[in-house]
């Protein structure tokens, strides 16, 4: 399956393949991951009809050669003569680790650039392994340059079985594609490490191990200005209602597979939640992230677009990247409304420009991501929101959260109640014909209010106390009666979707 994929691009270890049969006299693999890189290496000696792999480090010296084990230790300048020693038509590499560090010596910069004249004549390599790439000017043309991806999904698919195979488990299909999945984004090392203390723990693999993948996403993600980590225990179970939205979740999760991959299907880009405060935009946002077993990133909007004129760009840049090497995550961005004054008193032109800018870069973003980050938008009105953004292509779909209907009311108010009293037998007809108009947020408050009423008197609370707390509350949709109007003026006109079933009039197929 990924092979199809591959068939069309080159993959990492093609590259190299070809970089090495060119003769390409110098490598410099950036990485954070040396052993994978020297494993890799040694693959590709292999594949290439066996050329010899020489390491060189500086404690340890020169291995590889033949009766020479250790030589060259602490001698840099010595080490890059290894290759001298050898026949010149003998193919091999030689691998230099932490050599960053010595290229600045006038000695060893002048003999790599003569190695790098020579060596093409000869089927040997050099290869320096960095975490990064620093280099004295004059030395980066004589370079190459080649960055070491994380390891792929299809990567850690084939680790994670060979540990599993290793300790004599035989991981089902749907474990082993969920925790590879999982596993995107961290080091080969990292999920060995995983892997190690799951069996240590429990003697074998299994699902439960991706919270503590989750975790290790979590650490990584705490050094971002913009990007928060949310953990989340919410599941779709926690929603009542908003079934359409839920199955057409249901469904992108599984465009998610290497399975949709091969069937040719896009990988999901995401979704714009828009409705009035309270009607479980931030739960869905939440409920999708654990349920797909990826964290959560909450992007912090006032930040990003306040960013100072300039910046602003380079912030949302480091962002995006941040995000995607968590993928597959879910990129939460709160509130995007509160990002943008468009159009009214005209603020978006007040702040030079930063918001129009940011948003462009989030845009082409948005329209050419090949990352699997699946974007959670909300928004709780569209009059500030600019039109490119709910233009079609940005986001998979946009939906339409409205006040739950009775049904929903009933589901909700249940939700909540079983929650707090698992087997509670309330009758709920009356509350739910009282509640109309209210949000989810408020029919969780009416619940908690009744729970006050009654404990305030000492007693269990029942269906008397749900209604007189409902009776207290002031819902949002009082106030608020206009905004709703005309957000739903603008969804029934065909711009978005309706979550749930009950208000299904303004579905697809009904565009202008
Ligand atoms: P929004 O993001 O739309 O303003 P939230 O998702 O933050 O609303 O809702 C606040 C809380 O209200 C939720 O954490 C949840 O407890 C409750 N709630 C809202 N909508 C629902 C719903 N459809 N089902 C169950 N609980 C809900």
């Amino acid at each position: 399956m990924a092979e199809a994929a591959a068939g069309q691009q080159p993959s990492w270890s093609e590259h190299l393949d070809l970089l090495i049969r060119a003769r390409t006299p110098i490598l410099w693999i950036r990485t954070i991951e040396e052993e994978r890189a020297e494993r890799l290496l040694k693959e590709a000696a292999r594949r290439l009809g066996g050329r010899s792999l020489l390491r060189w480090d500086f404690i340890g010296g020169l291995e590889g050669l033949p009766n020479r084990g250790g030589e060259a230790a602490r001698q840099p300048m010595q080490a890059l003569q290894a290759l001298d020693s050898l026949p010149p038509g003998d193919a091999a590499i030689l691998l230099l680790t932490d050599f960053h560090r010595y290229c600045e010596d006038p000695g060893v910069a002048r003999r790599l650039r003569n190695l790098s004249r020579q060596l093409p004549s000869r089927p040997q390599t050099l290869v320096i392994t960095a975490a990064r790439w620093e280099l004295p000017g004059d030395l980066e043309e004589c370079v190459t340059l080649l960055d070491l991806p994380l390891p792929s999904q299809q990567e850690i698919r084939t680790l994670l079985g060979a540990i599993a195979t290793a300790s004599s488990q035989t991981l089902p299909p749907s474990t082993l594609e969920a925790l590879s999945q999982g596993c995107s984004g961290l080091t080969e090392q990292r999920v060995r490490q995983i892997a190690a203390r799951a069996l240590a723990r429990r003697g074998r693999l299994d699902h439960d191990d991706l919270e503590e993948v989750l975790e290790e996403k979590r650490q990584a993600i705490a050094r971002s200005e913009l990007l928060e980590y949310c953990p989340t225990q919410a599941t779709p179970a926690d929603i009542g209602g908003l079934e359409v939205l839920k199955t057409w979740l249901d469904q992108r999760h599984q465009a998610f597979s290497e399975e949709a991959r091969s069937y040719g299907l896009p990988l999901p880009r995401g979704v714009l939640l828009v409705g009035p405060q309270g009607t479980g935009k931030s739960l869905t946002a939440r409920a999708v992230a654990h349920s797909w077993s990826m964290p959560l990133l909450r992007l912090d909007v006032g930040r990003l677009f306040s960013g100072l004129v300039g910046a602003s760009e380079a912030r949302t840049r480091e962002m995006i990247q941040r995000a995607e090497a968590m993928a597959p995550c879910v990129l939460w961005i709160d509130e995007i409304d509160k990002g943008f004054a468009f159009g009214e008193s005209g603020r978006g032109r007040g702040d030079g420009g930063t918001s129009q800018r940011v948003l462009a870069s989030l845009l082409t973003w948005m329209a050419e991501k090949t990352s699997a980050v699946f974007v959670v938008a909300t928004a709780n009105g569209i009059d500030r929101l600019p039109p490119e953004l709910l233009r079609k292509g940005r986001f998979d779909e946009i939906f339409l959260l409205e006040l739950p209907s009775a049904g929903e009311r009933r589901a909700i108010l249940d939700l909540h109640l079983r929650r707090r009293r698992p087997r509670h037998t309330i009758p709920l007809e009356v509350v739910v014909g009282r509640t109309e108009g209210f949000s989810g947020a408020e029919l969780e408050q009416t619940v908690v209010e009744a729970m006050h009423l009654a404990f305030a008197e000492q007693r269990e609370f029942g269906e008397n106390d749900l209604i007189q707390a409902a009776a207290q509350l002031v819902p949002l949709s009082r106030t608020a009666r206009e905004e709703l109007e005309s957000l739903q003026r603008w969804a029934y006109g065909g711009r978005a979707r309706a979550a749930s079933v009950h208000s299904d009039a303004m579905s697809p197929g009904n565009e202008p």
